[in-house]
C-alpha cells in the first residue's frame, strides 16, 4: 500500500526558536483542517454476522464465527440496526440520505488483522452525504459551520497484540464490529475549532443513541488532516493526516504542533510530503509513520456478496420524525426564546439529562413565577454542583431524588422572597438526596425568610450593640467591616432575615 519511493521525513523534527511577536503562527498562513471520525455503532451484534459485539472483558477470540473470521464460503448479512443508526446520524447532520442505491465495496489490503484481505466499506455511493454541523467554539466566542462530506458504514478490523520480539497475537473479537465513518469538508480553520467539532459531534452521537462515542473506551476515534496555505490563497496545501489521537485535547495539541512544524518547513522552503503522522502524547509531537496511500491503491470494487441497499422513503421518514431535538436547536431555543446566556444554554444542552431536567423545572414552575433565568441559575449552579459530587456513582439528572417540580417549588420560594438564597441552598442539598418537598422542609425547620421589620430591626440592633468596636471602625472609614456586620445579623437569625431589609436597617442605623 505504501507507495514506493518516498519514505517519510525524519521523526526527530527540531522545534524552532521562539518567534518574534508579529510573526506569530497563523499570520502568514491559513490553517485548513478536515476531520475523520470513526464511531462504533450501538448495536447488539456485529456488522455482517450474528456475533455479539464484544466487551473489553471478553476473552480473546470468543466473539467470532466463520463470517467475521473471513472463512471461505461464509456470506455476510447486513445488520439493519447499524444501517438505521448511520441514517439517524446522517439526518442529525442534515445529510442527504441515499435511498436509491447504497453500495458496499471491498477495500482491499493485506494485513494480519484483516482476515478476509479486504474490509467491507462504502466508497462511491455512501449512505449519507452532503450535510453540515454548526459548531459552537467557546474559545473563539463563535459558531462555525462544518460541511459533512459523508457518513458511511464499514466494519472494524481485528486487534494485534505485539508480544515482544518473537511473536504477535491476533484477537478477532473486534473484527466485523459496525463502524460509522464521518468525514468533514476541509472547513475547519483552527485547532480549537477541530476540538469543538469533535466534542459537538460526540454529544450528538450520544444524544441520538448512535454511539457511546467514548474516546477513552475506543468507541470513537478521530483523525485530523491538516495543511497550510498562504493567506488569501485559494489552493490547498499538502495535507498531513494525524492518527493516534486519544482525546480531543490531543487533537487540538497535535494540530497546534503541525501548524508550527508546517510553518517552519514552508518558511524554509522545504516541501511538505503527503503522509500519515502519529501523535506522541508524551513528547507532544507528531512523528511520521508512512507516506499516505491513494484511494486507487485499495482497488475498491462493489461487494459481490451483498446486494445494493435501498432504504425505503418510509423508513427514512420514520427516523426523521423520531429524531430528538438536537443540542444546537435546543441551544438556540434556550438563548432565543428563553433569553438565557449562550453560556448557560451551552451548559444545559451539553448534557441531555440536564436539559430535560431544566425543561421539566420550567414546565412545572412557569405558572408559579419561575423565570427561565432563575431556573437556569439553579440547575446549572447549585444543582449541577451537587450532581458533580455524585459523578463517581454515575448519577445523572434523571436519577436525582428531588423531582423537577420540587426544584421549581424551591426556586419559586426564593423568587418570592420567602426563603433566602443561603437557606434555599441548604434545603436543596438535603432534598437533592432525600427527595422531600423543599417547601415542607422550610416550614418544618422554620427556615423561611422573615421580612418583618420589627424582627430584622431587633436583630440589627443587637448585633450593633454587641460589636461596638467594629461599629466604631466602620464609622472611622473601614468599609470592609460592613460585610462582617451583615454576616453577624444573618448568623443571629439563622439566615432567615430578609437580606434587603437587613441592608436597609444596617445603613440607617450606622449612618445615624
Ligand atoms: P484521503 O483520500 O487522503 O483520505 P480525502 O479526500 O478522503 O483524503 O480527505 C480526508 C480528509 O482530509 C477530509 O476530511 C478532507 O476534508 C480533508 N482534506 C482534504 N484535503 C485537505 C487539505 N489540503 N488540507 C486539510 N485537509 C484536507
Ligand atoms: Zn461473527
Ligand atoms: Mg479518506
Amino acid at each position: 500500500m505504501t507507495r514506493s519511493g518516498y519514505r517519510c521525513t525524519s521523526p526527530t523534527h527540531r522545534r524552532s526558536p521562539p518567534r518574534i511577536v508579529g510573526m506569530a503562527v497563523g499570520t502568514r498562513y491559513e490553517t485548513v483542517i478536515g476531520i475523520e471520525v470513526h464511531a462504533q455503532l450501538r448495536t447488539a451484534s456485529k456488522m455482517f454476522c450474528a456475533c455479539a459485539v464484544p466487551t473489553l472483558e471478553d476473552e480473546p477470540n470468543t466473539r467470532v464465527c466463520p463470517v467475521c473470521l473471513g472463512l471461505p464460503g461464509s456470506l455476510p448479512v447486513i445488520n439493519r440496526r447499524a444501517v438505521e443508526l448511520v441514517m439517524l446520524s446522517g439526518l442529525a447532520l442534515e445529510c442527504h440520505v441515499e435511498t436509491e442505491a447504497v453500495r458496499f465495496e471491498r477495500k482491499n489490503y493485506f494485513y494480519p488483522d484483516l482476515p478476509k484481505g479486504y474490509q467491507i466499506s462504502q466508497y462511491a455511493l455512501p449512505l449519507c452525504s452532503n450535510g453540515r454541523l454548526i459548531v459552537p467554539v467557546a474559545a473563539e466566542d463563535a459558531e462555525v459551520m462544518v460541511g459533512i462530506t459523508r457518513a458511511h458504514l464499514e466494519e472494524d478490523t481485528a486487534r494485534m497484540q505485539h508480544g515482544g520480539r518473537d511473536h504477535s497475537l491476533v484477537d478477532f473479537n473486534r473484527a466485523g464490529v459496525p463502524l460509522m465513518e464521518i468525514v468533514t469538508e476541509p472547513d475547519v480553520r483552527s485547532p480549537a475549532q477541530a476540538r469543538a467539532y469533535g466534542e459537538t459531534l460526540r454529544d450528538i452521537l450520544r444524544y441520538i443513541g448512535a454511539s457511546n462515542a467514548d474516546m477513552e473506551a475506543g468507541s470513537m476515534r478521530i483523525e485530523g488532516n491538516i495543511s497550510l496555505r498562504p493567506m488569501g490563497s485559494e489552493r490547498f496545501g499538502t495535507k498531513v493526516e494525524v492518527k493516534n489521537l486519544n482525546s480531543f485535547r490531543s487533537l487540538e495539541r497535535a494540530m497546534e504542533f503541525e501548524i508550527e512544524r508546517q510553518t517552519d518547513a514552508l518558511e524554509r522552503g522545504e516541501p511538505l510530503v503527503q503522509e500519515t503522522r502519529g501523535w506522541d502524547e508524551g513528547d507532544g509531537r507528531t512523528v511520521s509513520q508512512r507516506s499516505k496511500e491513494e484511494a486507487n491503491d485499495y482497488r475498491y470494487f462493489p461487494e459481490p456478496d451483498l446486494p445494493p441497499l435501498r432504504p425505503s422513503e418510509a423508513w427514512v421518514a420514520g427516523l426523521r420524525a423520531a429524531l430528538p431535538e438536537l443540542p444546537s436547536a435546543r441551544r438556540l431555543r434556550y438563548a432565543g426564546e428563553l433569553g438565557l446566556s449562550l453560556y448557560d444554554a451551552g451548559v444545559l444542552t451539553g448534557d441531555v439529562a440536564l436539559a430535560d431536567y431544566f425543561d421539566a423545572v420550567m414546565a412545572a414552575g412557569a405558572s408559579g413565577g419561575v423565570t427561565p433565568k432563575a431556573a437556569a441559575n439553579w440547575v446549572t449552579g447549585e444543582f449541577s454542583r451537587l450532581l458533580n459530587q455524585h459523578a463517581a456513582e454515575g448519577l445523572r439528572a434523571d436519577g436525582v431524588a428531588l423531582r423537577p417540580a420540587s426544584l421549581a417549588e424551591l426556586v419559586a420560594e426564593v423568587e418570592a422572597g420567602r426563603v433566602s438564597a443561603t437557606n434555599a441552598k441548604a434545603v436543596l442539598a438535603r432534598t437533592f438526596v432525600s427527595g422531600e418537598s423543599p417547601v415542607e422542609v422550610i416550614t418544618a425547620e422554620g427556615l423561611g425568610q422573615v421580612s418583618d421589620a420589627g424582627f430584622v430591626g431587633e436583630a440589627v440592633a443587637s448585633v450593633l450593640e454587641e460589636h461596638p468596636s467594629q461599629v466604631a471602625e466602620y464609622r472611622a472609614g473601614k468599609q470592609q467591616i460592613y460585610g462582617f456586620l451583615v454576616g453577624q445579623v444573618m448568623k443571629r437569625t439563622q439566615g432567615r432575615a430578609d437580606a434587603k431589609l437587613v441592608n436597609e436597617e444596617l445603613r440607617r442605623r450606622l449612618s445615624s
